[in-house]
């Protein structure tokens, strides 16, 4: 018997792409829920990333939500891969649509969340003092919400003006005749440099490690092209829920070396100009494990960058030697590599001349001193569990998450975790969401915890817990395909790197690579078997 009746059934951390869903499945229901949204409005990644030329990298019409038709046929998106801009709009739409505005508290920061076994029920402390009661806490709280900044002497020193791309300003910041210098050239900073290179005085980028990177293709959609993307998008989710990541490209499953030259390099021809993701997931599938096709593939793509890039010393420079192509997330790119033609546009390879301090005039690397009017860090992110680690969540017997996930998290599919009772991990560590088409994985995941919540509401239970056994199982699963990719031996964030914390570098095993069929199957399976992998109270 519980003693006291909470003030919600359920409360969703997080007014994004995520939490927007699941608060939309949970009003259908009937449940007493509510949206705590740290920010002014909604949006999540969307609302948050105002760098210069954010933008999908999935194809707009496989983004969107696809859980009504008639939100489907009544949206235009106007390009291939729509800019941000365009996606908050898209949000905003969705949440007046299905009228979730009302369930949302905005400014409302979760600090921390407790689990109250007598009770059954997770006590929230929000920033401003308050404290609220759930059954359920459903956590949407973004995988790239937790911006990390350079630790370099000096960072608040700038005098001019200085920002995280996801902390980039909401006013329009005026770039014309000025010096700006980029550090990082992740899939952010190739987006900022390929926007910027020609509206800028000078641009100086500062790159550590370079990417593999390769043409978006954007494009504007036309109406009637429109009209018949809404005709076909039965066909266009349906391939998205054949693919493993979620897009609306497959892997090629014949082997790389037994494909004739000729038709290897056609093929390779054909994806390179092909739009979006096509170069990476639409592949030859054993570019992803096997070190030999790999390598063929990272030589035409390294190619391709000494085609583009004039100077063959800065060609050189731009293309990666400590990992092979794909093997971390790869940056699509509008001109970038043209960027480096332009007179204006200078790379700085910091593994020869590191960054020594930020002054106030600029930055001071080991062999010079430069002037910048704005330096813009695209330094990326404590990635996956960091915006779990900002909140202080204590489960059964005092056990905090941080300290259960310091080392590698464990996770029952990356949707619960042994010893946190009722709370749900929507985005969590592990899960299908993390690698995929973000919206196509999400859909699924909150599908399933909704139908999961209905079953224990007819039944009349009022916990679930994940079982030890079952996160077990999950790990060994994943450390098992994880291990025979490629993508194990890149230090990228999939892998838990980041070398602006105090941490020291092991593969944490955060991201599910099994692909969203299988993921999907192993959902499946819990239903079938009535949810053997948690105890339920
Ligand atoms: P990221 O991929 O982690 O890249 C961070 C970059 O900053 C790397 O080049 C890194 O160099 C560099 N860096 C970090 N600390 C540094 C330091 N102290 N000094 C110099 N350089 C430093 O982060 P991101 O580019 O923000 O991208 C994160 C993820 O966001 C992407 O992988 C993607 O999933 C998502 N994203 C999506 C879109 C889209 O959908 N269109 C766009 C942008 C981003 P090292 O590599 O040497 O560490």
């Amino acid at each position: 018997m519980t003693a006291l009746t909470p003030d919600y059934d359920a409360i969703v951390i997080g007014a994004g792409v995520c939490g927007l869903y699941q608060m939309h499945r949970l009003a259908q229901m009937g449940v007493r829920a509510t949206v705590l949204e740290a920010a002014d409005d909604l949006g999540g990644t969307w609302r948050q990333n105002r760098y210069p030329g954010a933008r999908f990298d999935s194809e707009s019409v496989s983004y969107g939500y696809s859980f009504s038709k008639e939100l489907l046929a009544e949206w235009n998106w106007s390009e291939r891969f729509a800019g941000r801009a365009e996606t908050e709009r898209y949000l905003h739409h969705v949440a007046v649509k299905f009228d979730l505005e009302k369930h949302i508290q905005f400014n409302n920061r979760v600090d921390a969340a407790t689990w109250d076994e007598t009770n059954r029920m997770w006590r929230v402390s929000l920033a401003d003092g308050r404290s609220l009661t759930t059954r359920f806490l459903m956590t949407a709280i973004g995988m790239l919400s937790t911006p990390t900044l350079p630790r370099y002497k000096g960072v608040d020193s700038f005098k001019g003006l200085s920002f995280h791309t996801y902390h980039a300003p909401r006013q329009p910041v005026d770039y014309a005749g000025k010096r700006v210098a980029v550090i990082g050239a992740g899939a952010t900073g190739v987006q900022v440099i390929s926007e910027l290179a020609d509206k800028v005085g000078d641009l100086t980028v500062f790159q550590r490690r370079p990417n593999w990177c390769a043409p978006l293709h954007n494009a504007p959609i036309t109406p009637e092209e429109m009209e018949a993307f809404k005709a076909s998008y039965d066909s266009i989710f349906a391939a998205c829920r054949a693919s493993g990541g979620g897009f609306i490209h497959e892997a090629d499953h014949r082997r790389t070396m037994e494909v004739p030259e000729p038709e290897r390099l056609a093929f390779w021809e054909q994806l390179y100009a092909t739009p979006g993701f096509a170069k990476w997931v639409g592949n030859f599938g054993d570019v992803s494990f096997d070190p030999v096709a790999n390598a063929e593939y990272s030589k035409f793509i390294a190619g391709k960058i000494r085609q583009r890039v004039k100077d063959p010393a800065i060609a050189e420079k731009l293309i990666p030697t400590d990992h092979g192509f794909g093997t971390r997330r790869v940056p699509l790119e509008t001109r970038y590599y043209e960027a480096y033609n332009r007179n204006n546009v200078h790379l700085i390879d910091l593994n020869k001349t590191p960054i020594v301090e930020i002054t106030p005039a600029g930055l001071r690397t080991s062999d010079h001193d430069y002037a910048f009017d704005i330096i813009i860090y695209a330094t990326g992110f404590d990635a996956i569990t960091g915006a779990f680690d900002k909140i202080a969540f204590t489960g059964v017997d005092g056990l905090t998450l941080r300290e259960k996930w310091a080392d590698v998290p464990a996770t029952a599919y990356g949707v619960m975790t042994h010893g946190f009772p009722n709370l749900i991990t929507l985005a969590g560590p592990q899960s299908a969401s993390v690698a995929s088409n973000f919206p196509r994985a999400i859909e699924d995941i909150v599908d399933w915890w909704s139908d999961f919540l209905a079953h224990m509401q007819a039944k009349g239970l009022t916990r679930v817990e994940a079982r030890a056994e079952t996160e077990a199982a999950w790990l060994a699963h994943l450390k098992g395909i994880t291990d025979s990719l490629l993508l194990s031996t890149a230090k990228s964030w999939f892998t838990g790197y980041n070398g602006n914390l105090d941490r020291e570098y092991k593969n944490r095993y955060l991201i599910y690579v099994g692909g969203g069929p299988r993921y999907r199957e192993h959902l499946g399976r819990e239903v079938e078997t009535g949810y053997s992998g948690f105890e339920l109270g």
